[in-house]
């Protein structure tokens, strides 16, 4: 049966996407990606400090413009030997709107002389859950997965700079790493982790509050047909 209520997920990058479903797919609420909006949301200037500030800028603004309940995250490479960077910098650090491509030549090309035991590096996610039915802070959950930096680009998954991302204790790059095997290990599912029980309690509050407001209005028991 398909959930009653939506849960909007609040960003218009496919890998992302596709990772949130997965990991987001038996919470209770019926996923909504921003493409299946009627309407276009405006982009958010994503002009925060630090993840969470574009996190919740993202959510803020979805589900303001909606009135959903809304998911967001932001998310990044922290690279050691670079003092952070990319960080909230990750999608733009060879320029504004560059590729995947573009940012990992230019990672590749400022650690070019940097030894193989400094490339140490994370994968970092702050998640963000708002609801704009309720005056509650808006949940947050931060998820990290450690790693190095490889020297070229290996494996064709994921996205961003996954081909570069050698995670630890795997051995492997983040792109070479089975679809099923980075929903267990990586920044965002760690996060997720995290959010998955608050959202199935908030699936199923909402779920007896229509059901009380059925049965008050109606008088008969609320169960479908
Ligand atoms: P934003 O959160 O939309 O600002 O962008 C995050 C950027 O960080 C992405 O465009 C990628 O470059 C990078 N990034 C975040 N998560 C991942 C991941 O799981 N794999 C590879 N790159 C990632």
């Amino acid at each position: 049966m398909t959930a009653p209520f939506g849960l909007l997920l609040a960003t218009t990058n496919r890998g992302k996407v596709a990772e949130l479903t997965a990991l987001f797919g038996d919470v209770g609420l019926t996923l909504v990606p921003m493409s299946a909006l009627p309407t276009k949301l405006p982009p958010v200037v994503e002009d925060g400090a630090t993840f969470l500030d574009n996190a919740l800028l993202k959510a803020h603004a979805a589900a303001r413009a909606t009135g959903m309940v809304t998911l967001a995250e932001d998310s990044g490479l922290e690279v050691d030997v670079l003092g952070g960077r990319p960080g909230v910098r990750s999608a733009r650090f060879a320029k504004e709107g560059a590729t995947d491509a573009e940012n990992n030549a230019l990672l590749l090309s400022m650690l070019a002389d940097v030894d193989d035991e400094q490339r140490t590096a994370r994968f970092k996610c702050v998640m963000v859950l708002v609801d704009p039915w309720s005056n509650t802070e808006p949940f947050v959950a931060e998820g990290r997965c450690e790693g190095v930096i490889a020297r070229e680009p290996q494996g064709s998954g994921g996205f961003g700079y996954d081909p570069l991302f050698v995670v630890s204790g795997e051995n492997k790059t983040m792109a070479e790493i089975a679809e099923d095997r980075k929903n267990e290990i990586s920044h965002r599912a760690r996060a997720a982790a995290l959010v998955v029980p608050f959202i199935k309690a908030l699936a199923q509050e909402r779920t007896r509050a229509a059901a009380d407001l059925v049965s008050s209005s109606t008088g008969r028991d609320p169960t479908p047909v």
